[in-house]
Formats: C-alpha cells, sequence, structure tokens
C-alpha cells in the first residue's frame, strides 16, 4: 500500500514522499505527515550486527517508500562517507551511569549534518519520472514538459548550525541553489565564519537586522506569497523549498540514530532487546526529539522522550501548562540553535498524539498565529505528558553543567548538550526524592554539537582564561583538556570571508529573488 503525505492542518492535497519533500510546507502551512506512520514496524533485533548504513537503509526505506533499492543505497553512500570523522557516524560514550550519542561527527561539527548530508541526496532525485505536484495532471503538456529543467532555491533561516549544514549539504548541487539567512551578531564567530567563507558557486549567505524568529517568520511569509513563486516559475523556472526541519527529508534520516544508539547500547551489554530507553534532547525547532517519537512509533522501545531547552523554555511551559504562548522575551544564550521561540515541529507531534485530528491541529496554530498562544484540551496534555518529559536550564546552570561534567567524568560539552545534562542531574534529584536507587531505565544524553563549535563558553566554564578570538581560544582548549579541535573547524581562520552582506528584514524578498535569478 503507497504511503501518501498530507497537511497536519487538512489541506486534501496528497502527496508522495518525493513530492513532499520537494514541496517542503503544504500549501495551508502546515506540515507533511503520513497517518501510515504506526503501521509500519522495524524490527530492532534484525538489525544486529549491521553498521549505520545499514541501519539507515532499513529506516529511509520504511518511512520514504517510493525511492527505490538504488535510490536509497546512492544517497546513503554518499551522505555517510569519509566526511564523518567516526566509522560509526553517531558513536555511543559512557559517561558515568549514563551513555552520550554524539552526533557532531560530520563536516559542519553539529548534529544537523546528519539529516543535511541526506537531503539535497534525497532531493536530487524528486525531479525526475514524478509529477512536480499533486496538481501536475490538472495542467498542460507544457508544464510537465518544463519540469524536468525546474532548479530549486533552498531557503532557509537559521539561528546558527542550520545554515552551515545546509550549505554544506547543498553546495554545488546539481540545478538547486542556497540561499541562506542568519541574524546579524547573534551567532558565534565560529558560526558565522563557517557560514561567510561557504565554497560552491551556488550559494548566497547573508546576514540580517533581527533575531531568528524574526528571519524565520520572514522566509515562512517568501514561502507563502503566491506573486513571488509565479514570478520565479515563470521568469527563471525556479522553485523555493525549504530545508529548515519541518521537510520530510529531514526529519526522517535523524529517526536513524535512535535505532544506532539503541543497537550500541545492545552491543555493548547495557541493555537486552526489548529493554526500554529514555532519551534527553536538547531541543529548539523540536526536529531532532521527534525523531525520536518517529523511532518509538516504528517499534523502537522509548519509555521518554524529555526536552531539555535553554532559558528560552517556551517548550518547558507548554509541556507543563498546556499551554504555548510565544509572547514572551527573547533571550539570547550561549546556545543560540536553542534560542527559539516558535517551535515549528511541534505541530506534527500535536498532530500524532491527537490521532490525527486536522481540525484541532489548525486552530491551535491559528490561534499560535492570531493570538501568540494556544491551549490543547488537558487529555491530550496528560498523553503528552506521558511520554514527554521537559526541563531547562539557564546560563549559569549550562556554564556550570559543562564544568561539572568535565570535572567528573572528564568530557567535555557545548553548551547545547549541556543544557540536556543539566536536565539529566535534575531528574535523577526528583528520583533520588521519589525512588530508591537502581531503577531508574537506560538513559541517552543527545549531544548535538562540538564543543568547539563554541570554545569561548566551554572554555570560560572550565575554568581558563581564553584569550580573544574564538580560534585562539580553541587552541587554549586544546591544549588545557588535550583534546584536539576538528580540523574543518579550526582551519576557518586560514579562509577568505565570501558573503557580507547585511539587510533589513523587508528587504529579504528582494535578495532571495536576486539570488534565484543568478540559477537560471
Ligand atoms: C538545531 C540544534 C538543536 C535543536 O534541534 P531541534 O531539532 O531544532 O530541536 C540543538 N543543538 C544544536 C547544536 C543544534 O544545532
Amino acid at each position: 500500500m503507497p504511503t501518501y503525505f498530507h497537511s497536519t492542518r487538512g489541506n486534501a492535497d496528497m502527496l508522495t514522499s518525493k513530492q513532499a519533500i520537494r514541496q517542503g510546507l503544504a500549501h495551508d502551512g502546515g506540515l507533511f505527515v503520513t497517518d501510515d506512520l504506526g503501521n509500519r514496524h522495524v524490527d530492532v533485533e534484525s538489525l544486529q550486527g549491521g553498521d549505520y548504513q545499514g541501519i539507515a537503509r532499513q529506516i529511509l526505506g520504511t518511512l520514504l517508500p517510493d525511492f527505490n533499492d538504488t535510490e536509497l543505497w546512492e544517497c546513503i553512500d554518499a551522505a555517510y562517507g569519509s566526511q564523518w570523522d567516526d566509522p560509526s557516524i553517531t558513536p555511543l560514550r559512557q559517561l558515568g551511569d549514563d551513555y552520550v550519542l554524539e552526533l557532531f561527527h560530520g563536516p559542519t561539527c553539529a548534529f544537523k549534518d546528519v539529516a543535511l548530508q541526506m537531503l539535497p541526496r534525497l532531493m536530487a532525485r524528486t525531479g525526475y519520472g514524478v509529477p512536480d505536484d499533486a496538481n501536475a495532471s490538472r495542467e498542460d503538456g507544457m508544464r510537465t514538459a518544463s519540469a524536468a529543467r525546474e532548479r530549486i532555491m533552498i531557503l532557509t533561516a537559521t539561528s546558527g548550525d542550520t545554515g552551515k549544514a545546509a550549505l554544506e549539504g547543498f553546495a554545488d548541487a546539481p540545478d538547486t541553489g542556497i540561499t541562506v539567512f542568519y541574524p546579524e551578531g547573534k551567532v558565534s564567530e565560529v558560526q558565522r565564519r563557517q557560514m561567510t567563507t561557504q565554497r560552491g558557486g551556488n550559494v548566497h549567505v547573508c546576514a540580517v537586522r533581527g533575531n531568528f524568529d524574526d528571519a524565520q517568520s520572514a522566509v515562512k511569509r517568501i514561502f507563502g506569497d503566491e506573486r513571488i513563486a509565479a514570478d520565479l516559475a515563470s521568469g527563471s523556472h525556479v522553485r523555493l523549498s525549504s530545508a529548515n526541519s519541518i521537510n520530510v527529508g529531514r526529519l526522517v534520516p535523524q529517526v536513524v540514530y535512535y535505532f544506532c544508539a539503541y543497537l550500541q547500547l545492545m552491543e555493548r551489554n547495557a541493555i537486552t532487546a526489548g529493554d526500554e530507553v529514555e532519551f534527553v534532547v536538547p531541543t529548539g525547532n523540536f526536529g531532532d526529539i521527534l525523531a525520536g517519537y518517529y523511532a518509538k512509533r516504528l517499534g523502537l522501545p522509548v519509555a521518554r522522550l524529555t526536552v531539555a531547552s535553554d532559558r528560552n523554555n517556551v517548550l518547558y511551559d507548554f509541556l507543563t501548562t498546556g499551554t504555548y504562548d510565544r509572547e514572551r522575551p527573547f533571550f539570547q544564550t550561549t546556545s543560540p540553535s536553542m534560542d527559539i521561540l516558535v517551535s515549528s515541529n511541534l505541530e506534527r507531534m500535536l498532530y500524532y498524539m491527537s490521532d490525527g485530528d486536522s481540525d484541532l491541529v489548525d486552530s491551535l496554530m491559528g490561534d499560535l498565529k492570531h493570538r501568540g498562544s494556544f491551549t490543547v484540551p488537558s487529555a491530550l496534555l496528560s498523553r503528552i505528558q506521558e511520554l514527554f518529559g521537559c526541563g531547562w536550564a539557564d546560563e549559569d546552570e549550562v556554564s556550570r553543567a559543562i564544568h561539572d561534567c568535565w570535572e567528573h567524568d572528564h568530557y567535555l560539552m557545548d553548551p547545547h548538550t549541556a543544557c540536556g545534562y543539566h536536565v539529566m542531574r535534575m531528574q535523577e534529584q526528583a528520583h533520588e526524592r521519589t525512588q530508591e536507587h537502581g531503577s531508574a531505565k537506560t538513559r541517552v544524553l543527545l549531544s548535538t554539537a562540538s564543543p568547539y563549535k563554541f570554545p569561548r563558553v566551554v572554555g570560560r566554564s572550565i575554568g581558563l582564561n581564553c584569550p580573544d578570538g574564538d580560534f585562539e581560544c580553541m587552541d587554549a582548549l586544546a591544549q588545557a583538556t588535550s583534546t584536539e579541535a576538528p580540523d574543518q573547524l579550526r582551519g576557518l581562520s586560514d579562509l577568505p570571508e565570501r558573503f557580507t552582506d547585511v539587510i533589513d528584514i523587508a528587504e529579504m524578498p528582494q535578495y532571495v529573488i536576486r539570488a534565484a535569478n543568478t540559477l537560471s
């Protein structure tokens, strides 16, 4: 039976996974979901002894069934090859009584590489031999004939890590361009240089005056602007698409490492098949943790998924009260990739946890848009709370977590991961108050970035006297901890900066149109 993707908000278009990946966002503003999730299972034991690529083949084949075996293997071999500096792609390390799953061994040293090395490869295989959208059959032959020459402009707003990971994934991809906007002054020096030094003839990088949410909202408006879409389609045969974590093609590859973590735990005899495991996930846009939910729906024994937030604790408030309220101060913290007020992928979780109630999702999202907040029915909140835990860390707590983890376990972690580490320690304290020792489930903390992406925060937290520049800081950190800075970060200081534009939010549509015109 084919799997169809449709909007979380009730739009009736039914798309294949290829079409959903190509389109990115549904026409009514909803996210693509399939009602097939939960009907298909992946047998964990059958994956035993396999490598990351083999697990990926199983998961991707299950969740994206209209890609054939050859296509999937081509994508997997190209996405998870020598650009990773660890052969297991996402290695698991022991950390006291817990485990940490390192997701930062890819080319940009953040977890987004896992998905963004894959998405461009999937995208490149969505354009041929299929109608380019669900309405194609209603249109004339000209449209279908020109669909083969259609080019795609990837448009992304980034709070730091997505932009670079997307640039690296899409650089020089055929028939594709990429435009990345980042909030000026709100990403680290390393993050900024990662983007401004990007190689590739099809890449555009621009700073905007505003915060990440301003930039992301503007990008969403551009996607929703039918006049821009029509101009680009007729003028330069360009279609806009998204690499943000709302794209199905980004979400699905992230499901793989939950299985990979579980299998590594089995290999170490930390668990036996069927044992339930908890995951603690540093969270921003809710993509990473949602992939854990998908893994559970595929049959992975997941007892609990804990959302770890930074001081922008909108998800903590939602998960404890049932009210999601974006009307609150925005804090710029030491974990910029989690500085988010509107957590887009939450919409998919609401869809699934309400058993596919798209009317409810549509009305909640309407409330969020028009009133700045929504409240879920209390029965739904209880269901959500049974599976999703939550916690958050302020910046002092983040700093202390980095320090304590280094002191106790000699493990260096970045500020995003440290939010999760702090939440784990808080869970333990709560647990000790209510239960006896030894009954806790195996816990895995997802580590989302290399500590060397944020050398200043990490260095200061462990008590170093940090030199002025981020790169000198990396050297000091390496020396003090006898660890090594990844080449792809340390080497950035020698590369020329190619992109220096800074624009206002209002200028973004024009910038996109100009960038799109360079594609044809
Ligand atoms: C993107 C990112 C996160 C948040 O992940 P979401 O999928 O947006 O919840 C956490 N940490 C780092 C380092 C990131 O880059």
